[in-house]
């Protein structure tokens, strides 16, 4: 029993059991970043808002004292947060679950040594069919307000101070002029409060079908810095769906890149030439199809895999790109994964220090 997770295996199911009760029973076991990374971020505000699953407005919760999720109205009534990310994801079994813990962690399954495919895109959470139309309503209307960036702008000095030789700032990224920032109330029951209104960084989220699911948001000063609030960067409540790519440009040739953040996505463009797709986290990264449309143009998909440190026995940048190398594979698409060679670097970093 004093295995965790790294031995190969000759009996490969219970091993992956232990591996999942292993990890998740360590003092240092974050759900909350398992379920951030899995796009659940704007479900974990710890006040009541609408439910993933079965919808409404205020009928969920997600306590983040007790790590767990209460529904008046979902049948359930709520679960642990294993639960919770077995249903947001679409997970029909409990492999699948620990199968996602452990790429989140970077441990790799399988008795060779190679991580298992993730299974098909899993199914969208079910939102009912009014809040979907309200959450994209709103993304539309932050779109809509946003315009085209200029030389000198919030998001033009922001970009150019991450990514120094940065020529050119794809259409798909727009300026907010004077987004609200909200932050979650101070107490259970208590109103979100409006912190302010600030210059913001748009990138809009299409999933494989070309439908509009999310949207990014980097809140900025005038002069380019990140804004001083406690989630600089967000994603909107979006439309439940956990495989989408912010489209930074139509692939010309048969290359797309694929990245998790906008800036290393960015900085790879302008290393490499063509365009990167950023995918916002390495479980959606993990999730990428390719679009039907450019199924006969694209032949080779480059994968920039964030070259994280170690935390807690965890490389999600590697685990995520390997995990979509493979699943491209099945899909009989070409991929090869790029790599900075520093521990910790992104491409953002190595375009900035050389
Ligand atoms: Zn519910």
């Amino acid at each position: 029993m004093g295995d965790t997770s790294h031995a190969p295996s000759h009996d490969g199911q219970s091993q992956r059991l232990t591996s999942y009760e292993v990890l998740t029973s360590r003092s240092d076991f974050d759900w909350i970043s398992v379920l951030k990374d899995a796009g659940a971020e704007s479900y974990l505000t710890g006040r009541n808002g609408p439910c993933p699953f079965c919808g409404g407005t205020d009928r969920f919760q997600f306590s983040l004292k007790k790590v767990a999720w209460f529904c008046r109205v979902c049948p359930e009534g709520g679960g642990p947060p294993s639960d919770f990310l077995k249903r947001y994801m679409g997970y029909t079994c409990f492999q699948q679950l620990a199968d996602h813990i452990r790429r989140f962690y970077g441990i790799q399954a399988g008795t060779q040594g190679e991580v298992q495919p993730r299974p098909a895109v899993p199914p969208m959470p079910k939102q009912p069919a009014m809040d979907k139309a309200k959450s994209l309503a709103r993304m539309e209307a932050i779109w809509s307000s946003t315009r085209e960036v200029k030389s000198g702008d919030a998001v033009d000095r922001y970009l150019r101070f991450r990514i120094p030789g940065l020529k050119h700032i794809p259409r798909e990224i727009r300026i907010h002029p004077a987004l609200e920032y909200w932050d979650a109330p101070l107490e259970s029951g208590g109103r979100p409060i409006l912190v302010g209104k600030f210059p913001a960084m748009i990138v809009r989220g299409f999933d494989a079908d070309n439908n509009l699911v999310q949207v990014h948001k980097t809140y900025l000063t005038s002069d380019g810095a990140k804004a001083a609030v406690k989630h600089p960067k967000k994603t909107d409540v979006g439309v439940g769906s956990n495989s989408f790519a912010f489209r930074l440009g139509e692939p010309i040739g048969h290359t797309l890149g694929v990245a998790e953040g906008i800036e290393t996505a960015l900085a790879a463009t302008l290393l490499d030439g063509h365009p990167v797709w950023p995918c916002h986290s390495s479980t959606i990264l993990s999730n990428f199809v390719l679009p039907e449309h450019l199924r006969t143009t694209v032949k080779m998909v480059i994968i920039y895999a964030d070259s994280d440190e170690m935390k807690m026995g965890r490389k999600a940048g590697s685990a995520a790109a390997a995990a979509l190398a493979s699943k491209l594979r099945q899909e009989r698409v070409r991929s090869m994964i790029v790599r900075p060679a520093k521990v910790g670097a992104d491409m953002a970093d190595l375009v900035a220090h050389g």
